[in-house]
């Protein structure tokens, strides 16, 4: 790997980028807008529902469900890099370096377990549109890039 994990959002391969490669490799995931409006959302074939949002090229946030955020709380708290909020069906997670792309892949697995139990068809908001702090810009970069993976690499275009 060129990059030593200084990769930034501009030009070169953000972390969420890397996020996005990995994820896009497995079998039955694919990406679309994220149902939020901002970045990208990732869904697998078992759920209509988005399991992982890429909002920033420094930001994930996956739908982990309330059941399994009560059962995983302490091991997630004590990473130290994700933000569990009270009450909420989803969790951040900071992209800042390979070790996060790895515990956002990891977790996106236990997410899509997750998703598959809730009952019901709706989608758990992800509140990002409601978060101020969001750089409508980053959320933009990651869309791009989203685009330019899909169109190289979705099997279902021959
Ligand atoms: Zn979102």
């Amino acid at each position: 790997m060129a990059a030593n994990g200084t990769a930034s959002g501009s030009g070169t391969t953000s972390f969420a980028d890397r996020v996005m490669e990995r994820l896009i490799a497995w079998p039955g995931v694919w990406g679309a807008p994220a149902v939020c409006g901002v970045g990208a959302g990732f869904l697998h074939i078992s759920d209509d529902r988005q399991f992982l949002h890429l909002h920033a090229p420094n930001e994930a946030q996956l739908l982990l469900t309330r059941p399994v955020i009560a059962r995983l709380r302490k091991p997630l708290v004590e990473t130290g890099r994700v933000t569990v909020q009270p009450g909420g069906e989803w969790v951040a997670v900071g992209l800042h370096t390979d070790t996060d792309v790895a515990l956002v892949v990891a977790l996106s697995s236990v997410a899509i377990k997750a998703v598959n139990n809730i009952i019901g068809t709706r989608q758990p908001r992800c509140g990002a549109a409601d978060r101020l702090h969001l750089d409508a810009g980053g959320a933009r970069t990651v869309l791009r890039r989203w685009t330019a993976l899909l169109g190289a690499g979705d099997p279902r275009r021959s």
